[in-house]
């Protein structure tokens, strides 16, 4: 089949060149659509270009809008910004999409089947923050503050209710701390109300102080379907989610904009496993099944999941990090045999 699609290609450091190996060996045996464009981001664009975010990259970006990425280090002492959050707010990637469930069976929930929906670009992450003097100790008060637009609300609840038609899911949950943020977190909370107004008898509607919420999930976690939230919450009770699952190495995440979506596992470049090829390439195999569902090749994104599931639930393969002995090479020869 011909490769129609334009992607581009970020291997990534530590653990990502290892995993992304994997992954794309997979995806061309599904004969996967999409056209490769390598770039290169991180530290290892750092010694070599000087910078962690070369602009043959953003090129690339802006020109395919559809990106594979493995994890980037964002070195301390280094100077340059975290690339993950430059990017989202480079192509105001707005939502923040991590879908948890139960794949490996025996661990200690069965049924979970969820998707943390985060809002991307605002909130506690705007991280307007600095210090008061007093009594001449420069640092005696710490400042920090934070904003939601009305606009930004609207658009990230409509993404989720969207989210859930398009995936028929059930019922969203509003996750919020209004009762104490009265006007930052209300705004989200009153945003969300109305446009779920738009979406009653066919989307249901819920709504959890972020705490209960946390609690919640870890006691009953199968009686959430869909979650949307703003920033900080998000992304505290989006590395919950993943590890009532069996951790990091099993959550995939997309960064999705009105033209633009970047596809990535959620954990970091792992340095203290990298180049020992023994990572767990399975999250960001689920990023790329991700990827094939949004150009719409829910065919070859349900094949690839039917394959991930083949070779934990019945075959019974485990990386390090779910326990086992598997190496990444065993995941990939595994999983090339269970997609044909
Ligand atoms: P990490 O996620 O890299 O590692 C945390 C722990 O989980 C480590 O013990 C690691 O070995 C293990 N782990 C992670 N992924 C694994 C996998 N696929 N298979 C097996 N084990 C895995 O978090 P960290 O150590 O805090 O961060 C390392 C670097 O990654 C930092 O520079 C950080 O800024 C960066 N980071 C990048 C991203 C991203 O690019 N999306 C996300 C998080 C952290």
């Amino acid at each position: 089949m011909t490769k129609t699609i334009p992607a581009t290609l970020i291997a990534g450091d530590g653990i990502g060149p290892e995993i992304m190996q994997s992954v794309t060996t997979v995806m061309e045996a599904l004969e996967a659509p999409f056209l490769w464009d390598h770039q290169s981001a991180g530290v290892g664009a750092f010694d070599q270009y000087g910078t962690a975010l070369p602009e043959a990259t953003l090129d690339s970006i802006r020109r395919t809008g559809l990106v594979l990425k493995g994890p980037l280090t964002t070195p301390v002492g280094k100077g340059f910004r975290s690339i993950n959050v430059t990017l989202r707010q480079a192509f105001d990637l707005y939502a923040n999409v991590r879908p948890t469930q139960t794949i490996v069976p025996g661990g200690r929930y069965e049924n979970v089947d969820l998707v943390v929906i985060r809002e991307n670009i605002e909130g506690l992450y705007a991280a307007m923050e600095h210090y008061m003097a007093v009594d001449g100790d420069p640092e005696a008060v710490a400042y920090g503050a934070g904003f939601n637009t009305r606009a930004e609300c609207n658009r990230i609840v409509r993404f989720a209710f969207e989210y859930a038609i398009k995936n028929n899911r059930k019922k969203v949950t509003l996750v919020h701390k209004a009762n104490i943020l009265k006007i930052l977190s209300g705004l989200f909370l009153h945003e969300g109300r109305k446009v779920a107004a738009e979406y009653e008898g066919r989307v249901a509607l819920e709504e959890r102080i972020v705490d209960a919420c946390a609690m919640e999930l870890v006691i009953r976690p199968e009686n959430y379907d869909v979650i949307v939230t703003t920033n900080l919450f998000g992304d505290i009770l989006s590395d919950l989610t993943a590890g009532l699952v069996g951790g990091l190495g099993m959550a995939p995440g997309a960064n999705i904009g009105e033209k633009m979506g970047i596809f990535e596992a959620v954990h970091g470049s792992a340095p203290d496993i990298a180049g020992q090829g023994i990572a767990n390439p399975l999250a960001l195999m689920m990023a790329g099944s991700m990827m094939l569902a949004h150009v719409g090749r829910q065919d070859l994104s349900k094949r690839l999941d039917g394959g991930m599931k083949q070779i934990l639930q019945v075959e019974g393969l485990r990386t390090r990090d779910l326990g086992g002995k598997a190496t990444t090479q065993d995941v990939t020869q595994a999983l090339l045999r269970a997609i044909q």
